[in-house]
Parts: structure tokens; sequence; C-alpha cells
């Protein structure tokens, strides 16, 4: 927790300069959580979508996609927030490559609200586990895993223990586009270290965005793979 402190005091520090003002349009009127109420409505909600991989789905009766009936993907529920499109995109990469810490706490708590009813519903997550960055790249490059900080936020909320040393990143992936999918995910599950102490746990995997799920898929395969009972994911957006 004492990195959600010192977020906690930079972003007081951020606030302090413009008081209450939206995100996006710094109106100073019904500020919720960073952002005004018009803004938030306008924000690209995901709505019904894929159980499984959270992607998009057209028919409200379909409960999983083609692609997760065909093949299953290791973690039992995936869940995002907002489609990964304007303004919710450009949010996201303020947070993650501009320091924008703002922007992240804004997206992460409204997500804790939205996604609220989701891990009650179905059993709850015991722990959040967030997708882990390699320490060369936290380091050296971003200075912080976004992440994490998006676990600290929605375990806060939902009351539920980050446990952000239960999965490793021992080798940064380079790119693999031009691996097969089998191979790529093979890869990526060894670049993955995850602890003996997640197992016959629930684990709520946390990532910013899912994109092809590829990660996502990786890092759960890999807590599996170490004995998890089970692996949930949780993003703020989903690439469609
Ligand atoms: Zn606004
Ligand atoms: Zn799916």
């Amino acid at each position: 927790m004492a990195l959600l402190r010192l977020f906690d005091q930079l972003i007081s520090r951020s606030v302090d300069g413009h008081l209450a003002r939206c995100l996006l349009c710094g109106s100073s009127d019904k500020i919720h959580f960073g952002i005004c109420e018009p803004c938030q409505q306008d924000l690209p909600s995901l709505g019904h979508a894929c159980q499984r991989c959270a992607i998009p789905l057209a028919d409200a009766t379909d409960r999983q996609c083609a692609g997760c009936l065909q093949q299953p993907p290791p973690q039992t529920s995936s869940h995002a927030t907002w489609t990964y499109a304007y303004p919710v995109s450009q949010l996201i990469q303020r947070f993650k490559y501009r320091r924008d810490l703002a922007a992240g706490r804004t997206l992460a708590e409204l997500s804790a609200e939205h996604l609220k009813h989701q891990p009650m519903g179905e059993q709850r997550p015991d722990v959040l586990v967030p997708v882990p960055m390699h320490w060369r790249k936290q380091l050296f490059e971003r200075g912080y895993n976004q992440a994490q900080l998006i676990a600290d936020i929605l375990g806060k909320h939902w009351r539920i223990p980050v446990d952000a040393r239960a999965l490793r990143k021992i080798t940064a992936t380079g790119s693999q586009q031009k691996l097969k999918r089998t191979q790529r995910l093979k890869n990526l599950t060894r670049s993955f270290k995850a602890h003996p102490r997640v197992q016959g746990l629930h684990i709520g995997l946390v990532d910013d965005v899912i994109t092809t799920g590829a990660t996502q898929e990786a890092a759960t395969q890999s807590l599996l793979d170490a004995g998890a009972a089970r692996v949930s994911t949780f993003a703020l957006a989903r690439v469609p």
C-alpha cells in the first residue's frame, strides 16, 4: 500500500493546482472522481461482451464469442468497463506514457464502481494481482507499473487484498509478431513466474487494457500452472 500512499500524495498535489476541474473539459460543475457528469456519460461503455475475453458481442443472447467457444482461454472470465476508444484511449495514454496519475486514478475509480457488481455477482476473487512489468522497463522507462496502481484502487474499493509480488515478469518480451499464436503464448507464459502462494486461490488479474488478450492469457496460464484455482481478469478497457 506504500505505492498507493505515494500515489495519493502526488494526486493531491496535482489536484490542488486546478481544484476539482473535469479532466476532459475543464468544467467545475458536478465533478465525480475528477470528471464531470456529462463527460462521464460520454465515455465509450463496453456494453454486452464475451464472458471469457470481454470482446464486445453484437447479439445480446450470446454469452461467449466464437473464438472462446472454439478454443476457451485459460481465464474463467474477463471484465472491462470501456471500449478502448476516444477519450478513454487518450486518458489511458496520458496515464501510461505521460505520468498523468490523475487520469489513471479517475479511470480506476470509475471502473471500480462500474465493475463492483461483477466480482460480487460471481464468486469474489481472494486476491488481486496486477500484470507485472519487467523490472528494467518499470525502473528505466515508466517509473511505475500502471496495472499496480489500478489494482490498488480496485482493491481499496472492493476490500480485496492486492498481492503485487505473486506474479513476476522474469524476461522482457520483445516483438513476437512473426511467431505463430501457440508459440507466442508459450514464450509469453514462460516470461512470467507465479509464486506458489497463489495455490488454491481465485485470482483477480488486473491490467490497464486488454488488447489481443495474449498477455492476460499468458499471465493466467502461469498462475494456473502455479496452482491457482481460477483466474478472472479485470481491465479498464478492451480493444474491440
Ligand atoms: Zn467534463
Ligand atoms: Zn471471447
